[in-house]
C-alpha cells in the first residue's frame, strides 16, 4: 500500500475499525445512523462506547474528551480518565454508553452571552456520530476525541456546531420537496460539500518569541515596511523552500493519520505566507477536520521551530489570509445541484439552485458579512483589501451572458429551453477559460460551487457554511411558493418563469468587475447594498426583523439565541480590540521608548564627545530628531491610554465598540506612525524586537 493509504485514519475511529470491534447489528445501526444524521440510538450506545475505549486504550488513551466548537471560535475539551470504581470498589477502565452521548462540562465560563447565570451553569456535550471519533497526541500522550454539539440544559446553543447540524435539517426537507415537484424520485438526503482553503503565515520560532504584539495578539500591531514584501510578486506559486516543504510533509502526514485528505500545498501571494487545501467532505466533516487542521499546523510547527500565525493580518502592507470556503450541495445519490448535466431537467435544477443562493444573498448581505465580522478579518474585509465588504456573486461572462438571456425571454417555447440547456451544459466547457479568476469577487461562482472568500482564515468556518445553508434554503422556500402558483403546469416551462423574475430582482447583487475599486463601492451604496467597515457597523444586521425571522423559520437559532450571540460576539470585539491596545501602550513604554533612550544617550554623548575637540556635528540634529519622537510616542501612547479609560466608562456595548473601532483605531494608527518612523532610524542592534525584513523574509 502507499505511504498515504497506509497511515490514512490510523488516528480515527473509522469504519475498518468499527467493523472489528462492534457486533453485526451494532455496526449496521451505527452506520444507519450516520448516514442518516439522526442521534445514537440507546441501544447501541454502551457497545459503541466500549469498542471505542478498547480500541483507544489499545493505542495507548488513558483519557477521552468531549471536544466542541465554543462561540468564541477554536475548539474546547475537558479530559476524563476512564478510570472509574467497580461495585465493589476495584478500579477499572470503563467508558459507558451515557458517557458517549451526554458529558457535562462546566459551562459557566463559556461565553453564552448572558443566557444563564453562573449558578445554573452546566451544559451537556453529546457525541455527534457524523462525525468519527478519533484520537489527539500530545507528545506521547494520547486521548480519545469525541466531536460533540454543546448544549445548555435547558437547551439553549452554546456552540457552532448545533446551529449548524439544524441549519441541514431545513435545508434536506425544502430541498427533499423541491426535488420532489421537479420530479426527481431518487434525492433522500441533502449533502453539502465544503473544502475550505486555509491561508496562514509562518514565522521563525525564534523572531516570533520577540514580539510581544505576535504572542499576545497574534498579529504585528508595528513594524515598518521591509525593503522587500511582496512588490516582486515572486513568491505567490513561487518553488517552496526546504524548510517549509520539510514542515508541509510533515503536516500532510500527520493530518492523513487524522483521516483529513490534505490535497494542495503553496506558496500564496506574501513572503511567508501559504495556503493548504482539502479535497471536499461533507461539510460537517469539512468543518470539523478544519478546525483540527489548525491546531494540528500548530503543533507541527513546533516540531520545526516554526509558529503558524492565523490571524486575518498579521502583517501590515502585505496580504492578508483568508478561508475560501467552497460550497455545493447535492444528494445521497452522489449527484451536484451546482454541476451543469446533459439533462435539461437537472439544468433546470442547477439554475434553480443558483437562484436559491442569489435571493439569498441579495436579502441578506448584511449577515454574511456579518457572520465573518471579527476583529481580525476587519484588517481584510472594508479595508482595502480581498475581498471587499460589499457582499457581491461573481458569475463569469458566460453564465451572466445566460442569465440575461433567460430574464429577457418571452414565453418558455421549446426552443428557447433547448438554447437554456445548451448553455448550461456549456458552462464548464467556457467557465474554465472565463469564469474564474475574478480575485475581487467575496462569493463567485467556479464552475460547480460557490467560493465565499470573505471568511477570515482563523475563523470556524461553522458559521458561513450555516449561514450558506440558510441563504439557499430561504431562496428555495421562495422558489417553492411561486413555483406552486403554476401548478398542474410543465415543471420546466413554469420554472424558468420563476427564474426569470428571480434574476431580474437579483441583478443588483451580481457585479462582474474590480470589487476593490472606489466605484463598485459608491455603485453598492446606490443600491442599497451594505457595507460595513468594521464589525461594530456589521454585526447589528443580525437584529434586523427579517435575519431573525430566517433564524427562526430555519430553526437555526431563536430569537433569545441570536441575542446572546450578538453579545457574545460584541463582548469579544471589544475584548480583543482591548488587548491590542494595551499592548501597544505597553510595548511602547516599556520597549520602544527605553531603545530610543539607548540611542539618545548614545549619539548624545557621542556628540558631546566630538564637541569636545572642536567638532560641531549633524550627530546633534540627529539627537533632537530622536526626542522628538521620543516625545511623539510618549504622548501618543498616552493618548492611546486616555482613550482606553474613556472606553471602560462605556457601558453600552455597541457604543463601546464602536468607540473603541474609531478612536481607538486612529490613535493606535498614530502611535504606530511614530513607532515605526523610530524603527527606520534607530540603530539596529538597540531595536528590542525582530523586524519584518526578518518575519518575512527569514525561516
Ligand atoms: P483554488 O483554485 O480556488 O485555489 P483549490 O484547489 O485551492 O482551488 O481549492 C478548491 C477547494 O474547493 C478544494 O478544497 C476542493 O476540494 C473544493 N471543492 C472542489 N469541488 C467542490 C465541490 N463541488 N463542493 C465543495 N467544494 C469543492
Ligand atoms: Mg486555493
Amino acid at each position: 500500500m502507499s505511504q498515504v493509504l497506509s497511515i490514512f485514519g490510523e488516528l480515527t475511529f473509522n469504519r475498518a475499525v468499527m467493523r472489528e470491534k462492534l457486533s453485526n447489528k451494532a455496526y449496521e445501526k451505527l452506520i444507519a445512523t450516520i448516514q442518516s444524521g439522526s442521534p445514537l440510538d440507546q441501544s447501541i450506545a454502551e457497545d459503541v462506547a466500549h469498542a471505542m475505549k478498547e480500541w483507544a486504550i489499545s493505542k495507548g488513551a488513558t483519557h477521552f474528551t468531549h471536544w466542541f466548537q465554543p462561540q468564541r471560535g477554536g475548539t474546547a475539551e475537558k479530559h476524563d480518565a476512564f478510570i472509574t470504581y467497580s461495585d465493589n470498589g476495584d478500579l477499572l477502565e470503563r467508558f459507558s454508553g451515557q458517557q458517549l452521548i451526554q458529558s457535562e462540562p462546566d459551562a459557566s465560563s463559556f461565553p453564552s452571552g448572558g443566557m444563564r447565570s453562573t449558578f445554573e451553569a452546566r451544559g451537556y456535550t453529546a457525541w455527534d456520530p457524523t462525525s468519527p471519533a478519533f484520537l489527539i497526541e500530545t507528545g506521547k500522550t494520547r486521548t480519545l476525541v469525541i466531536p460533540s454539539v454543546f448544549l445548555s440544559w435547558t437547551g439553549d446553543v452554546l456552540d457552532l456546531k448545533t446551529p449548524f447540524l439544524r441549519s441541514m435539517r431545513s435545508l434536506n426537507d425544502v430541498c427533499i420537496r423541491l426535488q420532489r415537484a421537479l420530479g426527481n424520485r431518487f434525492a433522500k438526503k441533502v449533502i453539502v460539500n465544503c473544502g475550505p482553503e486555509q491561508e496562514y503565515f509562518v514565522v521563525s520560532r525564534k523572531f516570533y518569541e520577540s514580539r510581544l504584539d505576535l504572542k499576545t495578539c497574534g498579529r504585528t500591531i508595528f513594524g515598518a515596511p521591509p525593503a522587500k514584501g511582496q512588490q516582486m510578486e515572486d513568491h505567490y506559486f513561487g518553488a517552496i523552500n526546504s524548510k517549509m516543504i520539510r514542515f508541509m510533509e510533515d503536516l500532510d502526514r500527520e493530518l492523513y493519520r487524522r483521516g483529513i485528505p490534505a490535497k494542495t500545498r503553496h506558496n500564496e501571494v506574501s513572503p511567508n505566507q501559504f495556503e493548504i487545501a482539502p479535497l471536499y467532505e461533507e461539510a460537517n466533516l469539512a468543518i470539523d477536520h478544519n478546525l483540527q487542521t489548525m491546531s494540528v499546523m500548530k503543533m507541527v510547527a513546533e516540531r520545526h521551530d516554526l509558529v503558524i500565525l492565523l490571524h486575518e493580518k498579521p502583517f501590515a502592507g502585505v496580504n492578508g489570509s483568508g478561508k475560501h470556503v467552497n460550497w455545493s450541495i447535492g444528494d445521497n445519490t452522489g449527484a451536484n445541484y451546482l454541476e451543469p448535466s446533459a439533462s435539461p431537467l437537472k439544468n433546470i435544477n442547477f439554475l434553480l439552485t443558483l437562484g436559491a443562493v442569489l435571493l439569498g444573498v441579495d436579502k441578506f448581505g448584511g449577515l454574511l458579512r456579518a457572520c465573518v465580522a471579527d476583529a481580525g478579518n476587519d484588517h481584510r474585509l472594508g479595508a482595502n483589501e480581498a475581498p471587499p465588504a460589499i457582499m457581491s456573486v461573481y458569475l463569469g461572462e458566460y453564465l451572466t451572458r445566460l442569465i440575461n438571456e433567460i430574464e429577457n425571454m418571452g414565453k418558455p417555447t421549446e426552443q428557447a429551453m433547448a438554447s437554456i440547456n445548451m448553455g448550461v451544459r456549456n458552462l464548464p466547457r467556457i467557465s474554465k477559460d472565463y469564469a474564474d479568476r475574478n480575485r475581487t469577487s467575496p462569493i463567485a461562482f467556479t464552475g460547480n460551487k460557490f467560493e465565499f472568500r470573505a471568511v477570515g482564515s482563523s475563523q470556524n468556518p461553522s458559521e458561513a457554511v450555516t449561514l450558506l445553508n440558510q441563504l439557499c434554503t430561504y431562496g428555495y422556500y421562495i422558489i417553492e411558493k411561486r413555483l406552486a402558483t403554476f401548478k398542474g403546469q410543465d415543471i420546466r416551462e413554469s420554472a424558468l418563469l420563476v427564474l426569470k423574475d428571480v434574476f431580474k430582482e437579483t441583478r443588483r447583487i451580481r457585479f462582474e468587475g474590480n470589487g476593490y475599486s472606489s466605484d463598485w463601492h459608491q455603485e453598492g451604496v446606490k443600491l442599497g447594498l451594505p457595507n460595513a467597515r468594521n464589525t461594530p457597523e456589521a454585526l447589528p444586521a443580525y437584529e434586523e426583523d427579517d435575519a431573525i425571522e430566517l433564524m427562526e423559520k430555519t430553526h437555526v437559532l431563536t430569537k433569545r439565541e441570536v441575542k446572546a450571540k450578538i453579545d457574545i460576539k460584541f463582548e469579544y470585539y471589544i475584548k480583543t480590540k482591548e488587548i491590542e491596545y494595551k499592548t501597544a501602550v505597553n510595548m511602547a513604554r516599556t520597549q520602544i521608548l527605553p531603545a530610543l533612550t539607548r540611542q539618545i544617550s548614545l549619539s548624545a554623548s557621542a556628540a558631546a564627545s566630538l564637541q569636545t575637540v572642536g567638532i560641531t556635528s549633524k550627530l546633534v540634529d540627529d539627537v533632537k530628531a530622536f526626542e522628538k519622537l521620543y516625545v511623539k510616542i510618549k504622548e501618543c501612547s498616552d493618548t492611546l491610554e486616555k482613550m482606553l479609560k474613556k472606553a471602560e466608562n462605556k457601558s453600552q456595548m455597541h457604543a463601546k465598540a464602536q468607540f473603541l473601532a474609531d478612536e481607538g483605531e486612529t490613535a493606535l494608527e498614530k502611535l504606530r506612525s511614530a513607532v515605526d518612523s523610530a524603527e527606520e532610524i534607530v540603530a539596529h542592534d538597540l531595536w528590542p524586537m525582530a523586524k519584518y525584513q526578518d518575519l518575512l523574509n527569514t525561516l
